[in-house]
């Protein structure tokens, strides 16, 4: 998928034209040109946000079950409509229809597990003050949503990682504006019309389109910024907020290991390998990009890996399904592919499988499996974010950790072994989320915290932190008795401080010689 951007003649209403910059939406399985969208510069972007911070004080208002109840609409709505939704995804991305058609259930379930959960995460909660001097005050915390959140997106998982942070904001009370990747809005434009026209949702969602400059301006406009993207462009989004003291939670790339002890079910192994590195064509933040493998079962396992990747199915499918990977969706994306695996093969890495970019229409790049990998090639330190993994052999559990370790990166990881063995292999790699026999998965329970570790993250989502991070407690300390002029007022003087010092050394101190304020004889 490329996109460019240019200058376009767009109908803005009666007979006049006006020139816009547009971004031009390409399906990247054969090139051809799918759409062109106005770019939204910095005064339109204000605008947005300005618009819907005027609704949402109104939606903070409607209170979590009000909330949950629009979003109940929005998630029916994507059930209704989700065959729809993944053929423009399909479009825009390039991805086989198994893989355009999983956003929908994943968004689906997140809209029930925070609706379910918004009053228990988020909900006032009533504490007990621990000093019995502050018994007098009834303690309770609120949580007030930022106002205005702006989610900015990437392009290998076009609702997933813009919606899938959208809800729980919305959730919260707050209104979102989402500058979703400039290389596939369209999918998520469809969606947000809907919430606008067809489900009549107040006006707390809306997209802005274009590429850095919008999503600077957007970085500019809001009260917190949800990132998932690069850990190159982060960089620039922390550094603009740090001026606006703008909070940013952001999910970054990754470089996941997978370990596989000799005591595990090598048949589960390799089809977890090989769907975990290949799935969505490898561009997953948390693919297995390198592959750890105990010596006593490395040849069998590079051996059936070999044979299960051969058999993988490329190229384009509809509602009949029957591909395995689909396209690259973003040519740049191609080329840092070709490098890594250009850069094993001049180091003397063996290419067992795939390792040369398709001909022809679009932009495709096989299933590629390296062996004879080190951590002096790039295939196994940088991120590929593509179809391409390398294999090592290890001596013991103790190497694959040290190499599984040996990274910049922490998202995610995976060990497969005997249940207890593998385990205690998980609890030392760092990383956000550690599949135990199995890959990927882990990302679908909403119920606990994923994020990256290291290089690859700050802040998380899912579970409890996944909608608390949209809030800010207040505290209210709300008196239950006291007198008209406390302890604690004016006027200093010995009578009044020393009842009060004496209190205050009973509670604090834990032996009865400094309770009772007597000396040390
Ligand atoms: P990217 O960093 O190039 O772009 C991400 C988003 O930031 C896009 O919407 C882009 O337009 C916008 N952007 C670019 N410059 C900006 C600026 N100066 N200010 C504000 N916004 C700006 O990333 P990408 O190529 O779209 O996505 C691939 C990367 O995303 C990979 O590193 C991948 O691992 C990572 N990723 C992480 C997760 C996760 O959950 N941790 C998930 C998916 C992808």
């Amino acid at each position: 998928m490329a996109t460019e951007t240019g200058t376009e003649a767009t109908v803005t209403g009666g007979n006049e034209a006006e020139t816009a910059e547009t971004v031009a939406v390409r399906n990247p399985a054969d090139g051809s040109t799918v759409a062109h969208l106005p770019i939204d510069g910095p005064g339109r972007v204000a605008e947005v946000v300005a618009r819907v911070r005027a609704s949402q004080p109104a939606w903070e208002a409607l209170g979590n079950k009000g909330r949950a109840e629009w979003l109940g609409k929005l998630r029916d709505w994507l059930l209704d409509n989700q065959d729809r939704i993944a053929e423009t995804m399909q479009r825009e991305t390039g991805k086989v229809r198994a893989e355009a058609s999983a956003e929908v259930p994943y968004v689906a379930d997140l809209t029930n597990f925070y609706g379910k959960k918004a009053r228990k995460f988020i909900g006032d909660e009533r504490v007990p003050a621990h000093s019995p001097l502050m018994k007098v005050k009834r303690l309770k915390v609120h949580y007030r949503p930022y106002p205005v959140v702006g989610v900015i997106s990437p392009w290998n998982f076009p609702l997933i990682l813009s919606l899938g942070d959208a809800i729980p904001a919305l959730q919260a009370g707050a209104a979102v504006v989402i500058k979703p990747s400039e290389v596939t809005p369209l999918g998520l434009s469809e969606i947000v019309e809907a919430w606008k026209r067809e489900i009549g949702g107040p006006d707390v969602l809306d997209v802005v389109n274009g590429a850095g400059e919008t999503g600077g301006a957007l970085v500019e406009a809001v009260d917190f910024v949800q990132f998932t993207g690069s850990d190159r462009t982060a960089k620039k989004v922390l550094a603009r907020a740090a001026e606006t003291l703008t909070p940013v939670s952001a999910e970054l790339g990754g470089k996941d290991p997978m370990i596989v002890l000799r005591s595990a079910d090598l048949e589960k192994a390799v089809n977890a390998a090989a769907w975990g590195a290949f799935a969505n064509s490898g561009q997953v933040c948390i693919s297995v990009e390198r592959l750890y493998v105990e010596a006593p079962v490395y040849d069998e396992f590079v051996t059936r890996l070999e044979e299960e990747v051969r058999g993988l199915n490329q190229g384009m499918d509809g509602a009949e399904y029957g591909s395995d990977l689909g396209a690259m969706t973003f040519p740049p994306q191609t080329e840092i592919v070709s490098s890594h695996v250009a850069d094993a093969r001049e180091r003397g890495a063996t290419i067992l499988t795939g390792g040369e970019r398709t001909q022809g229409e679009g932009d495709w790049y096989p299933p590629t499996v390296i062996t004879g990998v080190d951590h002096s090639m790039k295939v196994m330190v940088d991120e590929s974010f593509g179809p391409v993994v390398g294999v090592m052999k290890v001596g013991d559990a103790e190497e694959a950790i040290r190499l599984a370790n040996d990274t910049r990166y922490g998202l995610s990881a995976a060990v497969f072994g005997k249940t207890r063995e593998a385990e205690a292999v998980a609890r030392r790699l760092e990383a956000g989320t550690v599949n135990v026999n199995d890959v990927l998965v882990g990302f679908l329970a909403s119920d606990v915290p994923m994020g990256g570790w290291k290089d690859s993250g700050i802040g998380w989502r899912h579970g409890e932190y996944g909608i608390k991070k949209f809030v800010r407690p207040s505290s209210l300390a709300i008196t239950r008795f006291g007198r008209k002029r406390e302890p604690l007022y004016f006027p200093y003087t010995k009578e009044r401080r020393e009842p009060l010092r004496k209190a205050v050394n009973f509670f604090n101190a834990r032996d009865w010689r400094r309770r009772l304020g007597r000396k040390r004889r």
